[in-house]
């Protein structure tokens, strides 16, 4: 193994209490964005800020989106760059926001201060995605600390807004800057992944939300039949969009899982709020995560077809909405990243690691739209969102010995 890779793995291996005291600072500055009642990521970025000055990083671009709901007037997104022996970059991607800590009684301890147990550090974000931002930020110090020059280029970014959205955050970025970024360069978004650090997801679903309005004529219930019942309709409807979509495009591709698309009449707004009314009108939503091969625009049409015969067997109108869309994306399985990521985690990890796709989003499908190749991988239990996330020290450590692999030592890729 060359000297520089090795003492980079070795330097790693003995920063456990470095991991512990990065989770704990960032912990301590909780990132909500406004749309989940906080005041933005600004005093995160300017902690990250300090720290990669501290490491020797220069080459710091904000690039910051205007946002008047927050008191900093922005939402902060940040790109960190480290110069390599070439130019080609391999770029890591890490969102400083989190989600709120929902019922703090399932909480066995304050979210916002990290509690150690083992292995395990447990509070907010410290999986969704300060993870990521600690094997980020234990890289950048080992390459300053050793005074290594690494092969490929670094390239660290820290985005805004990624849980509600990323307007603010990479989709800005992207749109502000897409002269930073190059087709030639490896991207890795380091947001999912499975507990043994085997799988990489190469793959999202499309997603179609689509919302359902049915109005009919609201009367007494004493006497149904001097009106058209909405939510009876609204619930016909359902069912036939659970059986007619699933029916309609049913086809299997066992890269995903679960292999089918889905078809989920889910949120459902409040109607009357006494027993003794017929509704006039019934507001419900379905969430559709599509394969590849399925067009959205036929999904589409089959939701009107069915709405009309819902119509017509009810006597109501049904007006079907798009609330939000999105294509599916994928990054070829023998892209270098993919087989680059596959390599290192073969050494680091010790495991064989399988290539995913799955139905929920992450950013990699903003950058695979822009036809930048991004494999989406971590070693991680998948606690995001819940009571008493938590995150493995180790798997921070051997996280960022991943992305070193692939860093000093690109001739695979
Ligand atoms: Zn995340």
């Amino acid at each position: 193994m060359p000297k520089d890779m090795d003492a980079l793995l070795r330097g790693l291996a003995g920063r456990e209490d470095r991991v512990v005291a990065l989770q704990s600072a960032l912990t301590a500055c909780p990132a909500l964005g406004p749309d989940n009642g906080g005041d933005g990521e600004e005093a995160k970025a300017a902690l990250i800020t300090q720290w990669l000055e501290a490491c020797g990083v220069t080459d710091i671009l904000r690039i910051d989106a205007p946002d008047a709901r927050v008191p900093s007037g922005q939402r902060p997104n940040l790109v960190a760059r480290i110069p390599g022996k070439e130019k080609r970059t391999l770029w890591l991607f890490g969102h400083m926001d989190v989600v709120p800590p929902g019922d703090l009684a399932a909480w066995q301890s304050d979210p916002w201060q990290v509690r150690r147990e083992g292995d395990l550090l447990f509070g907010r974000g410290v999986e969704d995605n300060q993870q990521a931002i600690t094997s980020m930020l234990l890289l950048a110090e080992e390459l300053h600390q050793r005074h290594v020059v690494p092969q490929l280029s670094l390239g660290l970014v820290f985005m805004a807004d990624e849980e509600t959205g990323s307007a603010y955050g990479l989709e800005y970025l992207l749109k502000t800057a897409p002269e930073l970024f190059s087709k030639n360069d490896l991207y890795i978004v380091p947001d999912a992944g499975a507990r043994r650090g085997d799988v990489i997801e190469v793959a999202e679903k499309g997603q179609l939300w689509l919302k359902i309005r049915t109005t009919g004529v609201q009367c007494h219930a004493s006497t149904p039949h001097k009106g058209r019942n909405a939510f009876l309709a609204g619930a016909d409807m359902a069912l036939a969009c659970h059986n007619g979509l699933r029916a309609a495009f049913g086809d299997t591709n066992t890269l995903f899982n679960p292999p089918t698309s889905t078809f989920v009449p889910g949120k459902h707004e409040a109607n009357v709020p006494n027993i003794n009314t017929v509704p006039g009108s019934d507001v419900f939503y379905v969430d559709c995560r599509l394969l590849p091969q399925v067009d959205p625009q036929a999904v589409l049409d089959k939701v009107r077809a069915l709405a009309s015969e819902v119509e017509e067997r009810h006597g109501v109108q049904i007006e079907v909405s798009v609330v939000q869309q999105q294509a599916a994306s994928s990054v070829a399985e023998t892209s270098p990243v993919v087989i680059a990521l596959g390599a290192a985690v073969a050494r680091v990890y010790g495991v064989e690691a399988r290539t995913l796709g799955i139905g929920g989003a992450t950013v990699a499908a903003q950058l695979r739209q822009r036809d930048l190749a991004a494999a989406v991988w971590s070693c991680l239990a998948s606690t995001c969102h819940q009571p008493n996330e938590s995150s493995s020290i180790t798997a921070t450590i051997k996280d960022a010995q991943v992305f070193t692999h692939i860093l000093m030592n690109p001739a695979h890729v």
